[in-house]
């Protein structure tokens, strides 16, 4: 995600995507240093998502699978491997 313009307190000011905070030039000293505090935020918070991982479990098997928060389809990598060997058996049967 980049680093946007905003608007606070009739300031132009930048953040982190639409979920950082506003930094503006006259709380941060200058528009470089608005700017990079933004920058530093939207690290922090991806640094975060990253770090953010939890169980759920494989939807063919059960087997709890490591993934990071957000992912939805979760299937392990065992049973990745043999749906795509099973894909490609497909593809040269037909
Ligand atoms: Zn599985």
């Amino acid at each position: 995600m980049p680093v946007e313009r905003c608007q606070r307190n009739n300031e132009q000011g930048w953040r982190w995507g639409k979920e950082g905070y506003c930094y503006l030039p006259s709380e941060e000293g200058s528009e470089d240093a608005a700017k990079e505090a933004a920058q530093r935020q939207g690290r922090a918070i991806e640094s975060n998502r990253k770090s953010y991982h939890l169980y759920l479990p494989c939807q063919v098997c059960g087997h709890a699978v490591f993934v990071p928060l957000g992912v939805e389809s979760v299937i392990c990598s065992f049973c990745r491997a043999r749906q795509q060997e099973a894909d490609r058996a497909q593809e040269y049967g037909s």
